[in-house]
């Protein structure tokens, strides 16, 4: 029988007969690592360990995937899910399968498997399901790979039934797809693999949730239900993953919207819109003060525009052609059609060119709080984060090739300074620039391309801020650059894009005369700091947990009677601090002085004045901090003067 010479990458060699599989390869050449390995790389390919080696007539590389990578992450949660579709086949036979795929850039799941069962499935129905997983994980059943001709595969789906799965063989290329079957169960899904051996090498998973989606994200297509769950290497792992969504659960900005009365949803009068209620619209006030403020202080003009617009500026724009699937459907009134606005900068560019522009005019910077419509599907709308109506901190900056530098480095500049005073420390820039592959088709001209990508560059080596640069992921029409900010408990949320385009400017044909005399197209940059307010509220209550700063603080100070005989010098504090500009409640009812401060505490109010027979005849009050306790008796100027002080430099935290 002949054999094969066969080599662990950067490791021992070894001779194995033809015909051996990977995973004794791996065995023989170093046993400790084969009883860990998840699947292997041959030559550089990832194959199961089950695959057998034919003579090659050459060394073979082999190398172990082990499951402290993210390759190895990747093949737990891919095989997790099918070990989630067997078991739901088990429980609810006749289920139809869509596509069940491993998550790696999610923080909140690793894999999910669209399904169609016989009857909607619930929450009890999870448990049960991922009980089976554990069940069928427990028994150590092998996956099996089999190639078989396509339309045998299609056929062995058709009589099984799954529909779903026949499109998804006919839309792929080749003669032959690859099957696999988890040995024991009913399950066999059309997958390109590989997998762990056998199910007893995945002991780490849970089942989070279910949620609506479509056959292919089309709401045309089959409804489906979406099962999501996560899976690691170790329990150790999946131990602090719940942890940390525990936390993240604390944090939940749809569960303290309604604690803490900050807004509220009503599907009834439609998914996805957002009801600021008194105490979130005064967070939000202050967001818009301090960057009105700051677009002012930054030479931005502050402009408004309609909600909506006729479909003739749409086609200009080319939003009906490319964006219409986001966008509602046309209004009409006296023969015209109009369309909600899914973007502002038409209308940034209607301004622009309501005068003839010169060199001396610009830049032209534009900016607005515009309100957006985007008809985004029901089953991707979460509380403040993804929504239908949302107002953008929008700017557009119009200027020309020699100030494009110094304008990409304001943005950014402004953008540092502004996650700073909302308490942002760690941040993560992309770059996203043209890439090697010239097929892809770039808008605009080479030399522009190259003056913003250099303008992108320059503005992030000067002030040597570390980022990812993305070859080829920039648009059609320009680069850019992504930040996102990482929240208290380290989660990454990204906000700002300042973005080049070079598409609208030639769409609308804007110009400026030159100091030649002659007409040239001005640069556009899109920019939008927060993102969108709704969004950048819900990142900020739950980087918070709803405590905010002081300055932010929907009501900032609570006076607490602890006696009724009080209640006229604590309306006098009262008075007093609201005169000064403080957001000031007063609790003069019966209840005792500790059930008061428990509720003053749950409200996560910062400062709680104590007053009872001995502030008053002092002249004090006695001050509680909400995360500090006791700070001890003050004179009511004091504390003024250093509330004020705290919120004048507003202070991310409340700490004097
Ligand atoms: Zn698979
Ligand atoms: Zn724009």
């Amino acid at each position: 029988m002949s054999e094969i010479d066969v080599r662990m990458k950067g490791g021992a060699t070894g001779r194995v007969r033809a015909g051996a599989t990977v995973g004794e390869v791996l065995e023989r050449l170093d046993a400790g690592v084969a009883g860990q390995a998840l699947v292997a790389k041959v030559d550089g390919h990832a194959v199961d360990l089950a695959t057998r080696l034919e003579e090659g007539g050459r060394v073979i590389d082999v190398e172990p995937v082990m499951p402290d990578t993210l390759e190895g992450l990747d093949v737990i949660r891919h095989s997790t899910a099918h070990l989630l579709a067997a078991a739901v086949l088990d429980l609810f036979p006749g289920t139809k399968l869509g596509i069940g795929p491993a998550l790696l850039d999610d923080p909140r799941f690793g894999f999910f498997y669209d399904v169609i069962a016989p009857r909607p499935l619930t929450d009890d129905d999870l448990t049960a399901i991922e009980r089976r997983m554990h069940e069928l994980a427990d028994l150590g059943l092998p996956f099996r790979r089999e190639e078989v001709p396509k339309p045998t595969a299609v056929r062995l789906f058709a009589d099984r039934g799954e529909p779903l799965k026949c499109e998804l063989i006919e839309d792929k290329g080749g003669d032959t797809v690859s099957l696999y079957a988890i040995d024991g169960s009913p399950f066999v899904d059309f997958c390109l693999g590989p997998h762990v051996p056998r199910t007893d090498r995945l002991r780490a998973f849970v089942l989070i949730s279910l949620s609506g989606a479509y056959w292919k994200g089309d709401p045309q297509r089959p409804q489906m239900q979406r099962i999501y769950g996560t899976a690691f290497g170790t329990r150790a792992e999946l131990e602090a993953w719940m942890r940390q969504r525990e936390e993240a659960e604390r944090r939940d900005h749809r569960r303290l919207g309604r604690e803490l009365d900050l807004f509220s949803i009503h599907e009834q009068y439609g998914e996805g819109l957002i009801f600021w209620h008194p105490k979130g619209g005064i967070v939000r006030k202050e967001m818009e003060d301090y960057l009105r403020q700051q677009l002012l202080d930054r030479g931005y003009g502050l402009v408004h525009t309609p909600h909506i617009a006729r479909r003739e500026l749409w086609w200009v724009s080319g939003h009906e052609e490319s964006f219409a699937d986001s966008m509602f459907s046309p209004l009409g009134s006296e023969k015209t059609e109009f369309r909600l606005k899914p973007m502002n900068c038409p209308f940034h560019i209607a301004i622009y060119k309501s005068a003839r522009r010169s060199y001396r005019d610009l830049p032209i910077r534009l900016a607005e709080l515009g309100t957006v419509y985007r008809a985004e599907l029901t089953g991707t709308l979460h509380g403040l984060l993804r929504v239908r109506g949302f107002t953008q901190d929008d700017a557009h900056v119009f200027c020309t090739p020699e100030s494009v530098r110094g304008e990409i480095g304001a943005c950014l500049d402004f953008a540092f300074a502004l996650f700073r005073v909302f308490g942002f420390e760690t941040f993560r820039v992309e770059l996203s620039v043209r890439g090697p592959d010239s097929g892809k088709h770039y808008l605009g001209a080479e030399a522009d391309w190259r003056n913003a990508e250099a303008a992108l560059v320059s503005a992030l080596d000067e002030r040597s801020i570390p980022y990812r640069r993305m070859e080829g992921e920039a648009a059609f029409y320009g680069p850019k650059i992504d930040i996102s900010v990482e929240d208290a408990i380290g989660r990454p949320w990204q906000l700002t894009t300042v973005q080049f385009d070079f598409n609208l400017p030639e769409r609308f044909g804007l110009e400026y005369v030159g100091a030649d005399n002659a007409p040239h197209r001005p640069f556009m940059i899109h920019r939008a700091l927060f993102g969108s307010m709704e969004r950048f509220f819900g990142v900020l209550v739950e980087h918070y947990a709803g405590a905010f700063p002081l300055w932010l603080s929907p009501v900032q100070v609570a006076v607490l009677t602890i006696t009724e005989r009080v209640g006229a010098y604590a309306e006098t504090v009262l008075r007093a601090l609201r005169g000064a500009g403080l957001r000031v409640e007063l609790n003069a009812g019966g209840d005792k002085i500790a059930a008061k401060i428990r509720d003053a505490q749950m409200q996560k109010i910062p400062f709680m004045l104590v007053v009872g027979a001995r502030e008053m005849e002092a002249g004090t009050v006695a001050v509680r901090e909400r995360s500090r306790g006791d700070l001890g008796a003050m004179s009511l100027d004091e504390f003024e003067r250093m509330a004020l002080a705290l919120i004048r430099s507003r202070a991310p935290r409340t700490t004097p």
